[in-house]
């Protein structure tokens, strides 16, 4: 069967114990998608992969593919990156633990997505960076890339049906209907009433065209209706096995 060697550069979604020594790993990779492979003697003091494979840091990995299998090989391991102000806040550590799961729900194994590795690489960079307000919207702004990303961009500027620009102080929300909808279709229709501004802030951070601290606005005031938006869309759109417990938790603490 074939199998080869690969070098590329992955997110560590999920890191448990495997045996004494060993660990179980579930990786987001730049160039092969999700992998999930085992560190043989990771868990050795000294390790070749000297303890770079924790939960939630960026590494560098060599790993040995076999198509026929599901679970692979890491034959070497480096950290490039690891956020250490994420695991030190409960906040940002709820939502960097969010994104991980997102990325881990929402995709399946072997289909790679550059975008989608970008997105998740640089939300925990900017989770590390940014000032304690910017810190839910950066999160939105994820949300918003990572939908995107995989193929299923929210409408928020034009009604979904009607296709006439979103304006007015309350309008509707359908994930099934893939965005945003008038006052009018949106009765019609169904979903969710929401405040005007809810989908114009989104909108605006849609629009936004790379991360930037400064970009980023503080939280407004409606934060629930905003995270229950994007939450919906995203567990509407990913199916029977996307409900997001790491954002049951923050909500739970919210
Ligand atoms: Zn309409």
């Amino acid at each position: 069967m074939p199998s080869r060697i690969v070098k590329t550069r992955a997110v560590v979604l999920r890191a448990r114990r495997l045996g004494e020594t060993s660990k179980l790993l579930t990786l987001y990779t730049e160039d092969e998608g999700k992998l999930r492979a085992t560190a043989k003697g990771a868990r050795k003091p000294k390790s070749r992969f000297g303890g770079a494979l924790e939960w939630m840091t960026e590494v560098q990995v060599v790993c040995y593919l076999r198509d026929e299998r599901d679970l692979q090989t890491l034959s070497d391991g480096d950290a490039l990156r690891a956020f250490p102000r994420l695991l030190g806040d409960l906040e940002r550590l709820s939502l960097g633990s969010a994104a991980c799961e997102l990325i881990d729900r929402l995709t399946v194994e072997r289909d790679p997505n550059r975008r989608l590795y970008r997105c998740l690489s640089g939300v925990l960079a900017g989770l590390e960076e940014v000032q304690g307000p910017q810190v839910e919207p950066l999160f939105w702004y994820f949300q918003l890339r990572a939908a995107e990303a995989l193929g299923y961009r929210p409408e928020l500027d034009h009604c979904t049906s009607c296709r006439l620009p979103l304006a007015g102080e309350w309008l509707w929300f359908s994930p099934a209907m893939g965005g945003g909808l008038c006052a009018r279709c949106g009765t019609a229709a169904g979903g969710i009433r929401v405040a005007g501004d809810s989908l114009r802030l989104l909108a605006g951070l849609q629009a936004l065209g790379a991360y930037q601290p400064e970009a980023i606005p503080p939280a407004p005031p409606r934060r629930g209706e905003l995270r229950s938006m994007l939450r919906r869309f995203l567990e509407y759109h990913g199916g029977q096995h996307s409900h997001l417990k790491s954002l049951d938790f923050l909500e739970a603490v919210k």
